[in-house]
């Protein structure tokens, strides 16, 4: 392909010492502290340059002084012991893919400002539907993160209502009915977010109530919507999430999307963690509903080895988000734009990263059967895990484990108040962080502190998970004996 294959000395000279960075930090990833021990402000005041280089610096002065000045203030999520929040991870094939994608810079705004990033988009969104087991009807598009996939989503449901915001907009219309969104008081964060940018309002998204196992109940999300067509209101979207960011708890999606059928209301499912344990035939039970579903994410840089950001929202409706968003203005009209997807008409941005790379590179790299055998892992780890839980004398299991995340907390005395619950388990929480070795999270419920323990990391390997319940019976000694 290249017939005078010439490389720059200087270029290929920087890159091998970015690459022997890259290899000796991954080599020795594991014995940096995994949480970043630094303070608020601490990097900016360490930082010597007050203004910008007027003469520029090598590459190899730059190298030096990231690890002098920047380094202590990394939080390591490719740390083996990373096991807070949901892990994001990047394999080799997704850091490798990442210097491709910035060496071609391609910017796939429109099919013709560089046909693969459209095309290779949809082969390997095609892929990852047929990994999971949806049908065809699903199209796919990848953007960075699953708040802005579930936005656009959203605002799909709105435009479905036919009301002309596009047109009119929502303030001073007489002419608009309420519009309500519904998801279960565990969903995240980014759905209200979403009804704050769409102009639904958090007051209008209802939070229904769950079962002990963190579950939507149907009949009080039946129950919410019926009470709001009664007070004239209009129920448009709902919001079932498969691993809830707090408990991995699902909500049960066909029961859902029956209701969702009968009062004609969009189904969004945010599996943005969950979602790729679908690849697993033994997991396939949890898509049970989703080809009833409007809409679906997924996030490949959450459990499936691919470097943040490369998040996938599957629609049935490709063309009602098509009609939410889609202008195009005379300096972007090409010949063959009936012909093809301009990808800048499926949402809000225009310019487009070469994302499908990344995730062309993982899923072809590991193979389906390499990304099945690590997930395969990380679930029979967690079981172990809370099973190893459940017969701790000094830990209690809060939810049940589906997936590769684990909720306890200390067993204390029953006599306690949530203050002092809370201030044992906190202690719990700031020892094993302070360990350096593994890091974890915590979220609550009844006001009472919860700790959060997640499997799901590329690098992880079970001595990591013998590791993590080596350092947390040293800490519940220190909590237990101070
Ligand atoms: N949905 C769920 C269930 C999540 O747990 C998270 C983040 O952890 C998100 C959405 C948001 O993800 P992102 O950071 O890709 O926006």
């Amino acid at each position: 392909m290249f017939k005078n294959f010439m490389t720059s000395k200087k270029f290929q000279s920087d890159a091998i010492k970015v690459l022997n960075f890259i290899e000796n930090y991954l080599n020795e990833l594991e014995n940096f502290p995994v949480l970043s021990q630094t303070i608020p402000d601490e990097i900016k005041n360490n930082f010597p340059y007050v203004k910008p280089p007027y003469d520029g610096k090598s590459i190899e002065d730059l190298l030096e002084d990231f690890e002098k000045y920047f380094f202590r203030g990394i939080t390591h999520w490719n740390h083996p012991g990373f096991m807070a929040y949901f892990n994001s991870t990047s394999s080799e094939a997704g850091i490798l893919s990442e210097f491709l994608i910035a060496a071609m810079n391609l910017n796939g705004m429109l099919w013709k400002t560089s046909p693969v990033v459209t095309e290779l988009e949809n082969i390997v969104v095609n892929w990852l539907r047929e990994m999971i087991g949806l049908n065809e009807n699903f199209w796919g598009i990848i953007y960075d993160t699953a708040s802005i996939s579930t936005f656009h989503a959203i605002a799909s449901a709105r435009e479905q209502l036919n009301l002309n915001i596009r047109g009119k907009g929502i303030f001073g219309r007489n002419d608009l009915p309420k519009i309500i969104l519904y998801c279960s008081e565990h969903a995240h964060s980014s759905i209200d977010k979403s009804a704050i940018a769409l102009g639904i309002g958090t007051e209008n998204v209802r939070k229904i109530k769950t079962n002990k196992k963190f579950e939507m109940i149907p009949d009080e999300l039946l129950k919410a919507i019926e009470n709001d067509k009664k007070s004239g209101y209009l129920p448009f979207c709902v919001v079932a999430t498969i691993g809830t960011t707090s408990f991995a708890s699902n909500d049960p999606i066909k029961s859902i999307s029956e209701i969702c059928n009968n009062f004609n209301i969009w189904l969004h499912i945010d599996a943005a963690y969950a979602g790729v344990a679908a690849i697993l035939p033994e997991m396939k039970w949890i898509t049970n509903g989703w080809n009833d579903a409007e809409s679906i994410v997924i996030n490949p840089h959450k459990w499936m080895f691919t470097p943040i950001d490369c998040s996938i929202l599957l629609t049935k409706k490709k063309f009602v988000l098509k009609n939410a968003f889609s202008i195009v203005p005379d300096y972007l009209r090409t010949k063959e734009e009936n012909q093809v997807n301009n990808l800048m008409d499926y949402g809000l941005q225009l310019g487009r990263r070469f994302r499908a790379l990344k995730l062309w590179f993982v899923i072809s790299n590991l193979g389906v059967k390499g990304i099945e055998e690590k997930i395969r892992n990380h679930i029979k780890w967690a079981k172990e895990f809370s099973e190893w839980i459940e017969n701790h004398k000094y830990l209690k299991l809060i939810a049940p484990v589906h997936f590769s995340t684990i909720c306890f907390q200390l067993k204390t005395n029953e006599m306690y108040t949530n203050d002092k619950i809370n201030e044992f388990n906190l202690k719990l929480l700031d020892l094993v962080n302070s360990s350096g070795k593994i890091f974890i999270s915590n979220t609550m419920l009844n006001n009472q502190i919860i700790l959060r323990l997640t499997i799901g990391s590329y690098w992880q390997e079970k001595r990591h998970i013998e590791m993590a319940k080596q350092i947390l019976n040293e800490c519940i000694e220190k909590v237990m004996n101070n």
